[in-house]
């Protein structure tokens, strides 16, 4: 078996590709990293400088020993540093079919194919079976880049609807406005359609740091506002203080995905069966069985870390996925090191909304 490998160096940007061997893969790629010194392939050296991150998308492959996937990430981050004799470098080890080195300015990728046996898809499919019942719909959104607008259509980033002229959320930490992350018109669902708009406003001024001196990714957040708002006629307008303000991306259509709970929510939801590792990374593989990254309404978080659902801080119940943001995605937003964001909705208590990341 051959691995593809990718590496762009991009501040020069230059980009090769290779097939390579398991041994080369290790021996070229896996351990100069690891040691942190320059990487040569095929007479070619790329000087892998100040690397801060090391991502390893898959576990079937020579990186087994210190990558094996989410429910082990944290172990197999520290394992690779402590391999790696290096302080600083905080590794993030998840389990999709590639892998990739990033730094400053190198990117390498490698993609593998593997044989996968009959008795190992027939037990693919009987886990699948098992947790057919807990299938949800998500909806991911496709954008359009328009000229921001004060107005109620549903959005990513730009101008808010506004009922007055002073309706634009305020950061109490800054005195700046917040940034608009998401507005989604009720009426324009794919489903579950009510009236009235839903507005999440997140505080993205870079000094101070909001966020982080005021905990943004807890929900609550005062520097984070979520509101359920009703349309009582046109928006009014109000120049916003934000540094920068984001682009506007008009969300034009939703198109509907098939989503699964994340693992860490299983016990919770009674469902109590072991899959094994090879068949949850499979999953992760095809991405069937699991919970979807990136941007979507409804359908099952992503939980990064655990299983971090608020709770409605009147009647105590549990809030549900509303929308979830991934870093970088349709969103100019990183949540810390590329972190997902979660806005959640109390389902008795649509007045109570939360927002909150992970990453
Ligand atoms: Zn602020």
């Amino acid at each position: 078996m051959k691995y593809h490998v990718r590496i762009i160096q991009k501040q020069k940007g230059s980009e090769w590709m290779f097939d390579l061997s398991k041994d080369k893969l290790i021996e070229q790629i896996v351990n100069p990293y690891l040691a942190l010194s320059n990487l040569s392939i095929n007479g070619i050296t790329v000087e892998f400088e100040e690397i801060n991150r090391l991502e390893i998308r898959r576990t079937e492959n020579p990186m087994k020993q210190i990558a094996y996937g989410i429910k082990r990430r944290k172990s197999a981050a520290k394992k690779l540093q402590e391999d790696a004799g290096v302080t600083g470098l905080s590794p993030v080890v998840v389990t999709y079919d590639e892998a990739f080195i990033t730094g400053n300015d190198v990117l390498a990728e490698f993609i593998s194919e593997r044989p996968i046996s009959k008795a190992t898809e027939k037990r693919y499919k009987d886990a699948l079976s098992k947790i057919e019942n807990y299938k949800r719909i998500a909806y991911r959104p496709h954008i359009k880049n328009v000229e921001r607008k004060h107005n109620s259509k549903s959005k990513i980033g730009g101008l808010p609807y506004l009922r007055t002229d002073t309706d634009w959320p305020e950061c109490p930490n800054c005195k700046n406005n917040l940034q608009l992350f998401l507005q989604l018109n009720l009426n324009e669902l794919p489903t579950n359609k009510s009236d009235g708009l839903v507005q999440l406003f997140y505080c993205t001024n870079p000094d101070p740091l909001c966020e982080s001196d005021c905990r943004a990714f807890f929900p609550f957040s005062k520097v984070v506002a979520c509101r359920k708002i009703e349309l009582p006629g046109k928006s009014s307008i109000q120049i916003p203080k934000i540094e920068k303000l984001f682009e506007e991306k008009e969300i034009v259509k939703w198109s509907e995905e098939f989503d699964y709970p994340h693992s860490e929510e299983w016990n919770q939801l009674g469902i109590n069966f072991e899959i094994d590792d090879d068949i949850y990374e499979l999953m992760y593989e095809r991405n069937e069985g699991v919970p979807l990254r990136g941007d979507k309404l409804f359908g099952w978080p992503f939980w990064v870390q655990s299983v971090e659902y608020p709770k409605d801080r009147i009647n105590g119940n549990q809030m549900s996925l509303l929308f979830q943001f991934d870093s970088n995605v349709n969103l100019s937003h990183s949540f810390g090191d590329l972190g997902i964001g979660h806005l959640t909705i109390s389902p008795k208590n649509p007045n109570e909304l939360a927002f909150g990341w992970a990453c």
